[in-house]
């Protein structure tokens, strides 16, 4: 792996007098929330660094309707205050702070928060998500939330019997769009070239749906509407001809990034920059940290799904500092170097992890 030297951390920070804490969950969605949630119950006073949007994508969302344990729906700000008020409880530290330099190439790990505060960790948890990509129009933001969306699982069925559009020519375009049917009269899928790049098969299955109709050719260059999606303003690129086209909602598929900048040399990822974990777990390519949430999954993608990974990560965190040594302040040189657990040992069942843990008080 070719060291990305651009972050590297500065010479001059000194790590002398630094903080050193077991666990550093870096990002504070429902994967690391929950990820601090487990880890503060296993006593390893987890300090999560927040970044720059705490609770990450669900706060931008309004209802979230499929986050079991929730009947009749909950809204997405409330459900992550729920999350952060239940990590705290068990002590979990949650800091404002964004890190921006990370060195996993000697242990403790090294971490600066927001450029200039060094932090050592035994452990380290990245949970920094994923951004949906937008078109950055003029009104796309101003209307996010009120019928501007980058999600159709979390958000279609706000639409029942209305017309929708969606702009992307991707598998997830091709099955957000078909998603989007089971509730929309109407689906219009704008692209901005003549053929999806989807899956054939995915592509195949829009192309016949009745509900779906392909607008080929064509941006979208305006999201129109004072307080809800009211229409949108579209551009043929062959033509430059523009039209407005009634819809009561828009859905973005244009891609996700996941927030992997910072591990850029440090960790693997794979060409769209997720983080490559283990199969079955959540370790990285770097023995002591590990990865869960959207910056690892391009697939699932939900809150569910991110909660899910977030307690295995903690898991996984907690049985690789008790066999590492780091619990209970023993720590040795020869710990550090000790031969990586195999695969198959990272399915340890949490029975074990727990009896070489403290007990909760
Ligand atoms: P992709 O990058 O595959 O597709 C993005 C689409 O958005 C492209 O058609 C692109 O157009 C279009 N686009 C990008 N920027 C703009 C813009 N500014 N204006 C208009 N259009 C734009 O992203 P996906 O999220 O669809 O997929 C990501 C990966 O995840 C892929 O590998 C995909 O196969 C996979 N995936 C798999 C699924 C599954 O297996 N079930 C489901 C969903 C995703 P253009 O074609 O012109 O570049």
């Amino acid at each position: 792996m070719v060291m990305d030297t651009t972050l590297s951390i500065p010479d001059t920070l000194s790590f002398d007098a630094a903080e050193r804490h077991s666990v550093v969950i870096v990002g504070a969605g429902p994967a690391g929330y929950t990820a601090a949630l487990y880890a503060a119950r296993a006593n390893l006073a987890p300090v999560v660094f927040q970044g720059l949007q705490p609770g990450g994508q669900l706060v931008t969302t309004t209802d979230v309707e499929n986050f079991p344990g929730f009947p009749g729906g909950i809204l997405g700000p409330d459900l992550m205050m729920k999350f952060e008020d239940q990590a705290r409880e068990f002590g979990a530290d949650l800091r404002y702070g964004t890190v921006t330099h990370v060195d996993f190439s000697q242990r403790p790990f090294r971490l600066v928060v927001d450029e200039t505060t060094p932090i050592l960790a035994d452990a380290v948890i990245v949970s920094t998500g994923a951004s949906a990509k937008y078109l950055g129009l003029p009104n796309e933001k101003r209307l996010l939330g009120r019928g501007v969306s980058a999600c159709a699982t979390c958000d279609g069925a706000f639409f029942r019997n209305q017309a929708l559009a969606i702009v992307g020519g991707g598998d997830t375009a091709a099955e957000e769009a078909l998603f989007l049917t089971r509730f929309a009269s109407k689906v219009y899928l704008i692209h901005r070239r003549g053929e999806l790049r989807a899956s054939k098969i995915m592509a195949e299955r829009v192309m016949v749906h009745d509900k779906i109709e392909p607008i080929w050719n064509t941006e979208v260059v305006d999201v129109l509407g004072e307080n809800g999606v009211e229409g949108l303003r579209l551009r043929n690129v062959e033509t430059g001809d523009e039209r407005d086209l009634d819809v009561n909602g828009f859905f973005v598929a244009i891609g996700h990034q996941p927030n992997t900048s910072v591990f850029k040399g440090h960790l693997e990822m794979d060409a769209q920059g997720y983080l490559s974990t283990r199969p079955g777990s959540t370790y990285t390519s770097i023995e002591g940290v590990f990865a869960c949430g959207d910056v690892q999954d391009h697939v699932y993608r939900q809150a569910i799904t991110a909660a899910g990974t977030g307690c295995m990560a903690a898991i996984d965190a907690e049985r690789w500092l008790a066999e590492h040594g780091e619990i209970d302040g023993v720590r040795t040189e020869t710990d550090y170097h000790a031969a990586p657990p195999e695969a198959s040992t990272a399915q340890t069942n949490v029975a074990e992890v727990s009896k070489a843990v403290p007990e909760a008080p």
